[in-house]
């Protein structure tokens, strides 16, 4: 346990210091936003899709510690993969901080994103590593903004008009 939380901790400190691909991608053809209501983390992920690989990608906003580092490592893995294999790392990584994929069980292409399986012990914090992945299946699906709320239907209700 100590182990994987000191290792935890690393990745979490050295992705804040240097986030990958933090800036928006060049000559992007699709993007999202992703808000977090529960924390307040906001992302801007713009992704440049060439036949069905993602030539380019990159991320901007505010957001915690968690979130920019989930965000960080997201990039970094997808960068280069078809969409199709990046919808893929979204559902394994869903089901890892919910819980539902036991990375050291279940087959999967997760690797070094196996680091955040001990946000699933921490109910509050999973939406924060999730946010990115789930802004990234918006920005494939055309869906400009999204939150955490709500998650199976992303177009908001029409309840509570003011
Ligand atoms: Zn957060």
């Amino acid at each position: 346990m100590s182990a994987y939380k000191e290792l935890y901790q690393q990745v979490i400190l050295d992705h804040n210091k240097k986030p990958r691909n933090y800036g928006a991608a060049p000559d992007a053809n699709r993007s999202a936003d992703g808000y977090n209501p529960l924390c307040g983390d906001r992302i801007h992920l713009t992704v440049r899709v060439d036949g069905d690989r993602i030539a380019a990608i990159g991320f901007e906003g505010q957001s915690c510690a968690i979130c920019k580092a989930s965000a960080s490592m997201m990039t970094s893995t997808v960068k280069g993969k078809t969409v199709q294999d990046a919808e893929m790392l979204i559902q394994e990584f869903r089901d890892m901080t919910t819980g539902k994929l036991n990375p050291d069980e279940a087959a999967h292409h997760l690797g070094r994103l196996t680091v955040f399986r001990g946000v699933a012990d921490l109910p509050s914090r999973v939406k924060c590593a999730v946010l990115p992945w789930h802004t990234l299946h918006s920005a494939f699906h055309e869906v400009r903004e999204t939150t955490t709320e709500g998650e199976a239907d992303p177009v908001p209700g029409s309840q509570g008009q003011v």
